[in-house]
């Protein structure tokens, strides 16, 4: 995350938090654990632009979080709110992520895509994922090397 601040890049989460619809966790908790986040970052000297957040499952999930959103990945929703509300091109960007469906939202999203894969990555994942490395040190190599190599 270093590096990526380094080269200009504004670092932003976007999360699948079903467990608030669940009921398992409230999204209050959900903002206390993005704040210890934060502070433990910026230990480090790293700061989050922003933080986005789907609460909702469309079917597992109390009655005022049911619902198919469009903030659920793969679906792109929180990515184009981040691109609108800090100026950002999504053509530009790096979507990062250790799930299949984080890669399909943000190709869906119009950003390039690398899928953090410890494991061999399954035949549907090489197909959908620009790229796959194994932990996000890597990722950010790789991003700033195409950065130099521009
Ligand atoms: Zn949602």
């Amino acid at each position: 995350m270093q590096l990526l601040q380094q080269f200009s890049y504004q670092l932003i989460v976007v999360t699948n938090q079903s467990g608030i619809g669940r009921g398992y966790f409230s999204e209050q908790q959900f903002h206390h654990f993005s704040e210890l986040l934060d502070a433990q970052l910026a230990l480090y000297h790293i700061y989050l632009t922003a933080t986005y957040f789907c609460p909702h499952h469309p079917v597992d999930a109390l009655p005022s979080y049911r619902r198919d959103c469009t903030c659920r990945k793969p679906a792109p929703g929180m990515l184009l709110q981040a691109s609108k509300e800090h100026q950002i091109d999504l053509s530009q960007s790096w979507m990062i992520g250790d799930r299949l469906s984080d890669v399909q939202a943000g190709k869906r999203a119009g950003c390039r895509t690398i899928l953090l894969s410890p494991d061999p990555p399954s035949l549907n994942e090489i197909d959908q994922s620009d790229w796959i490395v194994d932990n996000l040190l890597h990722a950010a190599q790789k991003i700033v090397e195409s950065e130099n190599t521009k």
